[in-house]
């Protein structure tokens, strides 16, 4: 079986499924992706996502291994999306400005315990990564935090415009001939893709369904979150910006056409009925708290939904003959994708291997 005449099914065209079918299409592998939804209109958490690419911010709450998957990502993700920028002649505001953290003058223990628990987990000679900001170096990297006078600088952070990214990782998918089964609900066996109409036979079967998969993933559960998008001329942000404070957290995405992105609640359950009042006024406030001129901002959109995670909330990547399920990306979609791609690519190619050697044999 050569890798380029394997025939492989993907499905769940979220964000790992669009980016596993793009990657393996460019190598000339024959690809079939199944989507329960509309690919033009997705569902899955992908959609909600703010798209931050935050190693660095994530490694206060995760263990080292999300930060060095996420360090890994941050490698491929530019190259990546100067592909596809010039293949489908779109753009999808890929930034790599950092991030900044801040805190209210009584909440400044709080930066500077994320500082202390970001070096004890980094180790002093990473330390370097990230950087005190006094007053003056603040102000010249966001004029408009003029209410705070102290920060945190995590240069190497990047942020992604998901909603720019998956229509252009669609058109890629229909340029590179991937056949794209949509409005098809699948599920996935070792070989063999079940729907409606049928047992489908492949080589390989990649099951990229996210909370989908929760029959076939144990432990599997979606973790709701909230995000917020408004939009106002009045404050310009640079960057991605998160507001540490005792009782939540806040981040502030500066998108196109004066939106910023902002959430994200983190609520154990599965519930997707819409934002709540008390998440709605906590994120607002906060918004609020970083520059009044946000109180005139116009809300324009809520959004809800629920991320795949493990019972470690650590990502999964099992294979086993004929079945590649990826799944549990947690609150870290956009910052492990690649990481998780490579894994995925790493784990056909050793399928292939033995298939060839069980030949020889
Ligand atoms: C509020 C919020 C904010 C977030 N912010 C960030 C962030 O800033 N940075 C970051 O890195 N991550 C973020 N995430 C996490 C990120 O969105 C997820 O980790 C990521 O989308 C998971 O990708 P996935 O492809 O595994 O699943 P999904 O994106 O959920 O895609 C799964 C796909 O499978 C399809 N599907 C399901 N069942 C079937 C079936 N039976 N047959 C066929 N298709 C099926 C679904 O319709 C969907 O299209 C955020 C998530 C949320 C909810």
């Amino acid at each position: 079986m050569a890798q380029a005449q394997l025939n492989i099914a993907i499905a769940g065209a979220g964000l790992m499924g669009r980016l596993l079918a793009w990657r393996l299409s460019e190598k000339g592998l024959r690809i079939t992706l199944f989507e329960s939804g509309s690919l033009e209109q997705p569902t899955g958490a992908c959609h909600t996502a703010a798209g931050m690419i935050s190693p660095l911010s994530e490694l206060f709450h995760c263990p080292l291994r999300i930060y060095q998957l996420g360090m890994q990502s941050l490698q491929f993700w530019p190259q990546w999306v100067q592909q596809l920028e010039l293949a489908t002649g779109t753009t999808v505001d890929y930034r790599q400005s950092g991030s900044i953290l801040i805190a209210h003058p009584q909440d400044r223990s709080e930066l500077l315990q994320f500082q202390q628990e970001l070096i004890a987990k980094l180790g002093h000679e990473n330390q370097s990564q990230l950087q005190w900001l006094d007053n003056i170096a603040l102000h010249k990297l966001e004029p408009e935090l003029d209410r705070f006078d102290q920060g945190l600088y995590l240069a190497s952070e990047a942020d992604i415009d998901n909603r720019k990214l998956l229509p252009a990782l669609r058109k890629a998918l229909q340029q590179n001939r991937v056949q794209l089964r949509e409005n098809t609900s699948a599920e996935c066996h070792p070989g063999t893709v079940e729907t409606a109409n049928g047992c489908e036979a492949f080589d390989i079967v990649l099951d990229t369904r996210g909370l989908g998969a929760s029959s076939a993933v144990p432990g599997l559960r979606g973790v709701r979150g909230e995000v917020m998008v408004v939009e106002t001329p009045e404050v310009q942000l640079n960057r991605p910006v998160r507001l540490l404070h005792p009782r939540y957290q806040l981040y502030a995405v500066p998108r196109a056409d004066n939106h910023t992105v902002i959430g994200a609640t983190e609520i154990e359950s599965e519930d997707l009925s819409p934002i709540s009042l008390r998440s709605t006024m906590e994120l607002s406030s906060a918004l609020y708290s970083i520059h009044p001129a946000f109180a005139e901002a116009r809300v324009i959109e809520t959004r809800v939904n629920c991320r795949p995670a493990t019972m470690d909330n650590l990502p999964i990547v099992d294979s086993t003959p004929g079945l590649i399920r990826v799944n549990g990306l947690f609150r870290h979609g956009y910052l492990l994708a690649p990481a998780l791609v490579t894994q995925a690519e790493a784990a056909i190619t050793k399928q292939i291997q033995n298939s060839l050697i069980g030949e020889v044999t």
